[in-house]
């Protein structure tokens, strides 16, 4: 069975390299940032519509790779490596990806490579049985050579046949992922030559060529005939020519620099944006990477700047109050985040961070307060832990056992801590009175298995 499961696996790598990672209910290694989520969403959003799939609520998460990778696993979600938005230099070029992306989903390519899957695994399965017969005849026999060799010739000779057939079909599927995305692109009075020229870099960048292990590579075989075929469809666009919005590109910008100042090693950081170079990215790049090494002074003047450029920008008031709560300073870091929150028309990820700021003080005084915003937060952002973490710390100021206990235990479910979070649950579940709310979420997370977030469909 080595060889079922080696074509098998090959296959469903190259659609879902994180398939693995996630049955075991811990999913991939994601990077959380509103802005960064925000514009990917404002990407998106219109390619989806044109899709017909803006009811389905499907979420981009970015990966803590530095790769260049995109794909879809599940339906609901389009997974983007940080190293892809790294190699992105335009809006465009990464839309052209998201789209290709929202033409798989929009294909429901996948669950129509499952049925080819199962159906290859059929034949397999009815190509080993009869090798395996073949063998047995062969053994019996008596001869050591001719009938056994026969049986192994009837082993691997279907084999080779249905791997050529999935990927046959497998190539078929990106060249109708390629025509639904310039299709969406345009629906939308979008350019498709950012996809092409992504596309094209694969086929005739040597360095990539080098890296033969490059996953986007090898999930998107690029034959030269699929890369012309895309450049015609793109080219025929009126919109081919049609530069990235100015604003857009600057929204782009600081998204790559931030990436690029909390991912990257600083002397990279640091050749991306040189000390000479004063535009906002890159002194945006400079304030969070002196942040991150720990000269606080520094880099709190560096933001004052930042913020005396655009008074209204949050990100800018939530780097102050990160950089304030990171540095020890909670109590500081409360009137940065609290306008970060307002002025981010209340995006949970920051109303967390604010929570962490309010319980972190260890002024009783803020308690209620912390545990409405947590509470508020963690009931739109149903994903991150660091909410129900601190949501636990507050509760149990406040002497709440019961609730602390529960939030304690969603926190290490959504971590895929499960034994962690059906202990804590079961334990919650003493505290709290027989059927109430408190007691059925406990019981929902004693008994639950996968978690709810890595269902597949
Ligand atoms: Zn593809």
């Amino acid at each position: 069975m080595t060889k079922l499961t080696a074509v098998t696996a090959a296959v469903a790598l190259a659609i879902a390299p994180i398939s693995s990672a996630s049955a075991q209910g811990k999913g991939p290694p994601t990077i959380r940032d509103t802005e960064a989520e925000q514009l990917l969403r404002d990407y998106t959003r219109p390619i989806l519509r044109a899709a017909g799939l803006e009811k389905q609520n499907i979420q981009v998460v970015i990966i803590n790779d530095s790769a260049f990778n995109a794909f879809v696993a599940d339906g609901r979600r389009i997974f983007v490596n940080y190293g892809a938005i790294m190699q992105s230099e335009t809006p465009n070029q990464i839309i052209g990806v998201l789209a290709h992306e929202t033409g798989h989903l929009a294909g429901g390519h996948l669950a129509k490579l499952r049925e080819q899957l199962a159906q290859a695994q059929t034949q397999m399965i009815i190509a080993m049985l009869l090798g395996a017969g073949a063998l047995v005849a062969g053994a019996r026999s008596g001869s050591n050579s001719g009938l056994a060799n026969a049986g192994v010739a009837a082993v691997t000779a279907p084999q080779e046949v249905i791997r050529r057939t999935l990927i046959s079909y497998q190539r078929q599927q990106e060249e109708n992922a390629d025509r639904a995305g310039v299709k969406f692109l345009t629906a939308t009075g979008q350019s498709a030559r950012g996809m092409y020229e992504t596309f094209k870099r694969f086929t005739n960048d040597s360095l990539f060529a080098a890296h033969g292990a490059d996953p986007y590579l090898q999930s998107h075989p690029m034959p030269a005939e699929r890369v012309a075929a895309l450049e015609e469809m793109a080219r025929s666009s009126a919109f081919w020519d049609k530069k990235d919005d100015p604003a857009l590109q600057l929204r782009h910008d600081m998204m790559r620099a931030k990436i690029s100042a909390f991912m990257e090693r600083q002397d990279t950081v640091y050749r991306r944006y040189p000390m000479s170079n004063e535009s906002l990215p890159a002194r945006y790049a400079h304030a969070i990477t002196t942040y991150l090494h720990g000269d606080l002074r520094s880099a709190l003047a560096q933001i004052d700047g930042l913020i005396q450029l655009q008074p209204n920008n949050p990100y800018f008031h939530e780097l102050r109050g990160q950089a304030l709560l990171e540095g020890g300073k909670p109590a500081e870091a409360i009137a940065p985040l609290r306008k970060a929150v307002a002025l981010s028309n209340n995006a949970p990820l920051i109303e967390m961070l604010l929570g962490q700021a309010l319980v972190g003080t260890d002024n009783k005084a803020y308690t209620e307060e912390a545990i409405a915003i947590l509470r508020a937060a963690v009931a739109r952002e149903t994903e991150a832990p660091i909410g129900y973490t601190q949501l636990a710390m507050a509760y149990g100021r406040k002497g709440d056992f019961a609730q602390a206990d529960l939030a304690s235990a969603q926190a290490a479910f959504l971590r895929g801590d499960n034994k962690t979070a059906r202990e804590l649950a079961s334990r919650a579940k003493t505290r709290f009175a027989v059927g109430t709310p408190g007691w059925v979420k406990a019981d929902d997370i004693v008994s639950a298995k996968p978690m709810p977030g890595q269902k597949s469909n």
